[in-house]
């Protein structure tokens, strides 16, 4: 199922990362979430009405930009919006329609793609301020409604709204035999050298399917009678890549690029420190529920002692520590070292995210997890009773766990279940989710 994505627009200070922010903390229950490390997100996965779209936020997106690199990124942004979904356009109620807003609904209205767009008129947070909210429909926008982000106000009913705009979801992955994989890293990691390494000289360029951008070309890569299709995002890079705005049109292509993929390849520089640019890339392909493979690549030009390796692992799982499910190898795209390795790890990654697990086996490795360690109850709370556990979904695979009344289980519990899952039956390079519900009174 492709998954839509939902752009977020509006000038500065409208309250675009206030709402972006809120929309994310809804998605809880994710056993992998580490806290403490710092995401700088332009793009978050969410969930409304038990519909998952990607939210983007678009940041310093300035579409009255007339020249110079500013109006370059300004086309590059209009040009991708047109590739989202739905588009949520942000105001504000107590600053009134601003002549910035009128630029920014005139250049939506320009896009070629006319995504669906739901104008919000934001900090509503008392009825006084929604009837501020009757100048913005002079932007003849007929979705609009009036919100607060801050308290969430009106917001239910914005996602609602929203949700009619959504596509139901087909899907968008080839029927074509073959495991696709996306192969994402920030400019200069190697992602064309390593594209092209793999497949030798043939290097054939397919696919027209709408939705296929000219950035993220699929190469086809056999090896050993099996089939691949390589998504080379190789593209998302442009002089003005450090640019506001930019990052925003990096994640769409990435998040575009998974949404079409069984199987993420995150390629890091050796020869440079991992930086906030790799962090954001591999916080979207641990959104994507991808099965994942990390390859440092241009390990060539690292100077080797006895512990190189692993001191550079050390320090890659320290600043990766959600991607921890990822195995990790140590390639040169250059010289060669290690590629032979990459395609069986693929085909193991792929399987593995398909496995999926029979519930009586799943509830001995529960049952024998919980006697070893109980869980306990937090702050005056009494523990939960975990009941039983079936797993729901596969890529990635998704645990439900039923307590009596639906009691929350702590994070540093479900973490604990899911690494005696994990030794149990592997699920390796795949994400592994776990979500609580209540078993009602029909569970036992
Ligand atoms: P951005 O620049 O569009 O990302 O805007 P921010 O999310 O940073 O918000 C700008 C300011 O508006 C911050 O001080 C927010 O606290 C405030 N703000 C955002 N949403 C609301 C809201 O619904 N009501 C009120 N009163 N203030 C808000
Ligand atoms: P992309 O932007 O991710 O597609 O990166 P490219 O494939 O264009 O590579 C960027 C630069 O890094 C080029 O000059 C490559 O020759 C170089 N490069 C790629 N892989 C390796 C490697 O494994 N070792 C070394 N030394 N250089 C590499």
């Amino acid at each position: 199922m492709r998954i839509p994505v939902v752009a977020l627009v509006g000038r500065p200070n409208v309250g675009k990362s206030t709402l972006f922010n809120r929309l994310l903390r809804r998605r809880q229950a994710v056993v992998d979430d580490t806290p403490g490390v710092t995401r700088d997100r332009h793009v978050g996965l969410t969930e409304w009405g038990g519909r998952s779209f990607y939210i983007i936020d678009t940041g310093g997106w300035d579409p009255a930009a007339r020249e110079g690199i500013e109006a370059r990124i300004a086309a590059q942004v209009g040009e991708a919006l047109g590739e989202c979904d739905a588009v949520l356009f942000l105001t504000d109620a107590r600053e009134g329609l601003q002549p910035g807003d009128e630029e920014i609904s005139r250049a939506l209205r320009r896009l070629p793609a006319a995504p669906a767009v739901l104008l919000l008129v934001n900090k509503a947070d008392s009825d006084r301020w929604e009837t501020h909210g009757h100048e913005f429909h002079a932007l003849g926008w007929d979705d609009t409604l009036a919100i607060s982000a801050m308290d969430g106000r009106g917001l239910g009913e914005a996602l609602d709204q929203l949700l009619t705009h959504l596509p139901a979801g087909g899907s968008m992955r080839a029927p074509a035999e073959g495991i696709r994989v996306a192969i994402l890293g920030r400019p200069n990691v190697g992602k064309s050298s390593l594209t092209n390494r793999l497949i030798g000289k043939e290097r054939v360029i397919v696919d027209e399917r709408p939705g296929t951008t000219r950035d993220a070309i699929d190469v086809l890569w056999r090896w050993q009678g099996r089939t691949f299709w390589l998504i080379d995002t190789a593209g998302i890079r442009h002089r003005w890549g450090h640019l506001p705005g930019f990052e925003f049109y990096a994640s769409l292509r990435s998040v575009r690029a998974l949404d079409r993929s069984d199987v993420a390849i995150l390629l890091i520089d050796a020869s440079q420190k991992l930086s906030r640019q790799d962090q954001r890339i591999a916080s979207i392909v641990e959104e994507s529920g991808l099965p994942a493979l990390v390859l440092v690549n241009k390990w060539d030009l690292v100077a080797k002692s006895t512990n190189t390796m692993r001191r550079h692992a050390t320090e890659l799982r320290r600043a990766l520590s959600f991607l921890d499910y990822a195995p990790v190898l140590y390639v040169s795209a250059l010289t060669g070292q290690r590629l032979s390795k990459i395609a069986p790890e693929i085909v193991k990654l792929y399987a593995e995210s398909r496995r999926r697990v029979p519930t009586r086996e799943l509830n001995d490795v529960l049952r024998e997890a919980i006697q070893r360690n109980p869980p306990r109850g937090g702050r005056g709370r009494r523990p939960p009773k975990i009941l039983y556990a079936t797993q729901v979904r596969t890529g990635p695979p998704l645990i439900v766990l039923f307590t009596r009344r639906g009691e929350r289980i702590g994070d540093a519990y479900r973490r604990y279940l899911a690494r005696r899952f994990r030794e149990a039956f592997g699920f390796a390079g795949s994400p592994l989710r776990l979500r609580v519900r209540e078993a009602g009174r029909r569970g036992r």
